[in-house]
């Protein structure tokens, strides 16, 4: 009897074990990335059976699981880059992860992988930041599908933008550099580089909107404080065809003045090019935390293609942009340079920054305080704009 007892606690005992057990295990949490891309990945002690789908208003991605218990460290769940939050915990008969994306995004790829090591699965998602038009599409698309389950690669979203988009006007994102607690470059006599970027960056953003055949957005319109890959978000989100990031910065040779434009290269072209580009860079230290730089490990071969034109593109308005800039405005030696700036790495916008001129020499500044001058500046931007409208256009109604 004490022995049929014994067996009988035994296997109450077992089947208790086994109901804990039989919980998904959530074993680890991990996010890289910035505000344009992010890499997330979930582990587990097996394979997770799961759906996933969207949710607006504020742009969702869901990710349904069985059961799971978590144990997951509160530091790695910190929002960071495109993700605003991270969620997750029981919902009904199950659980669920809830990440909240810093405004919309796509899915690129959302796959359930078996680690190497045999230790469990992972879940990997790509994420990268979307316009609301990308996001309602992806949306709309899950609707069709029967409930909430979706396949799982949905590769190819990344710059598809303006081709399948025929209400899409050409789109212009002008970029006024640092603001907020990042002046900066400040001149002998106390200009600040901010306040002379956002000047500008109204007077172009009106001459581009007198035109009235493209969508003009300016990253900020106030004195705030924007890390350099929420600027490359901002015009991924509105699906930009033209990123122009606004300077005027100084340099410690007095006597150079006139205007550059620069496009992103892995090499400089001249030190003077790394070094400023070395300077622009510094302003994510605003930000309080150093992301490190994750995009460079992107491999996609579509990405890769898209970066090729998008970069030539950027040469082309660039060239075009020295050009129409040579009839207004003084410029130095080889206007036209190079050098790995942060705010330039958007895959899909072509994208220059513009030194309009040095804060370290005295007629530079005076110019820039200049409304004459800065309409004339911005007039000859606006003509290139105009020209590389056109050029693009036709190049991709002819591709
Ligand atoms: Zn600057």
């Amino acid at each position: 009897m004490a022995w049929a007892l014994f067996l009988l606690a035994m296997l109450l005992g077992l089947t208790a074990v086994s109901r804990a057990d039989s919980l998904l295990g959530a074993t680890g949490y991990k996010m890289a990335g910035d505000a344009t891309r992010m890499r997330i990945v979930m582990s587990f002690d097996r394979e997770p059976d799961i759906k996933w789908f969207l949710l607006r208003s504020p742009n969702r991605l869901v990710v349904d699981l069985p059961r799971t218990r978590f144990a997951i460290s509160a530091k790695d769940v910190k929002p960071r880059g495109l993700v605003q939050a991270v969620r997750y915990g029981d919902q009904g008969d199950g659980s669920r992860l809830i990440l909240t994306g810093k405004g919309p995004f796509a899915i690129d790829k959302l796959d359930v992988l078996k680690n190497d090591d045999g230790s469990g699965y992972r879940i990997a998602i790509d994420m990268s930041a979307a316009s609301e038009r990308e996001f309602d599409q992806a949306l709309a698309n899950q609707a069709l599908t029967t409930g909430s389950t979706v396949s799982t690669d949905k590769g190819g979203r990344v710059g598809t933008g303006p081709i399948s988009n025929p209400g899409h006007r050409f789109t212009v994102v002008i970029d006024p550099g640092h603001g907020g607690v990042d002046g900066g470059a400040e001149s002998a006599a106390g200009t600040v580089e901010k306040n002379v970027t956002l000047a500008f960056a109204a007077e172009l953003r009106d001459r581009l909107a007198a035109v009235g055949k493209y969508d003009v957005f300016m990253t900020r319109d106030s004195d705030e404080y924007l890390r350099l890959d929420d600027r490359v978000r901002i015009a991924r989100q509105h699906e930009a065809d033209l990123l122009i990031s606004i300077h005027a910065d100084t340099i410690n040779v007095r006597g150079l003045r006139g205007a550059t434009v620069y496009t992103l290269s892995d090499k400089a072209s001249d030190p003077e090019a790394q070094a400023l580009a070395d300077r622009e860079n510094l302003s994510d230290q605003f930000a309080g935390m150093v992301i490190k730089d994750d995009n460079k490990e992107v491999t996609d071969i579509l990405i890769d293609l898209i970066r090729r034109e998008t970069h030539s593109f950027s040469m082309s308005f660039a060239h075009t942009l020295v050009g129409q800039l040579s009839t207004s405005v003084g410029l130095i030696n080889n206007p036209q340079r190079s050098a790995g700036f942060k705010v330039l790495k958007a895959p899909d916008v072509p994208s220059v920054l513009v030194e309009l001129g040095y804060l370290s020499n005295a007629k530079d500044e005076a110019q820039l305080l200049n409304a004459d001058w800065r309409g004339k500046a911005a007039q000859s931007i606006t003509n290139a704009v105009a020209l590389f409208a056109t050029a693009k256009t036709a190049a991709r109604a002819g591709g």
